[in-house]
């Protein structure tokens, strides 16, 4: 199956992020547009993989360890990578010093644990779009900001419906989940 580590937006953060993706098709932008339910952030992809219970194993044990307060998750800056395929259009987050620092510890104990993490620098971002035709396009980012107090061990399957993920495991900050 084939895993990642995210964090699912809250409504509030996705729902910004759709507005931007009115903009992009008033622009004429046309692209495939990740669903509202789909919008994440990608923590630590972990790729085709049967051991899904080591992955969690070791999420739990870097959960522990390291998730100890909130991730704050804030939108940025509007980019686009351009690929053969087509633009893959996201938003940036601020580099929040503790989403960078747990984003670390995760690809490090992933590595560990015998998975085969990339090590590129870690650039937050959520895909709003992919295979677009963006052209010229420019849209505003609002300043809207998330705690994200828990990440997942997510399986991404191609349906007939498209891309679905589906959370296997999820991991609450403790502090957070005993209320501190
Ligand atoms: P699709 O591939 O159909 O466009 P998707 O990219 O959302 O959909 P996946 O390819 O399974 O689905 O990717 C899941 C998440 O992992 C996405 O956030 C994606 O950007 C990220 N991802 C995929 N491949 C890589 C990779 N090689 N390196 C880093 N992140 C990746
Ligand atoms: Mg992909």
């Amino acid at each position: 199956m084939r895993l990642f580590v995210g964090i699912r937006l809250n409504a509030e953060l996705a729902a910004a992020l759709e507005a931007v993706q009115q903009q992009l098709r008033a622009q004429g932008v046309r692209a495939r547009y990740t669903r509202f339910d789909n919008l994440h952030l990608t923590l630590a992809f972990i790729g085709e993989t049967p051991f899904a219970a080591e992955a969690e194993a070791a999420m739990a044990r870097v959960c522990a360890a390291e998730f100890n307060v909130p991730l704050r998750l804030s939108l940025s800056h509007f980019g686009f990578f351009h690929g053969r395929g087509g633009d893959t259009i996201w938003v940036g987050l601020g580099e929040d010093p503790a989403l960078i620092s747990f984003q670390s510890a995760l690809v490090k104990e992933l590595l560990a644990a015998g998975f085969d993490i990339e090590r590129r620098k870690f650039r937050p971002h959520v895909t709003l779009a992919r295979q677009a035709d963006s052209q010229d396009a420019w849209v505003e980012v609002p300043e809207r900001s998330m705690f994200a107090t828990e990440v997942a061990l997510i399986r991404s399957e191609v349906t007939k419906a498209g891309r679905e993920y589906t959370d296997l495991a999820s991991f609450a900050c403790p502090s957070y989940s005993q209320g501190g």
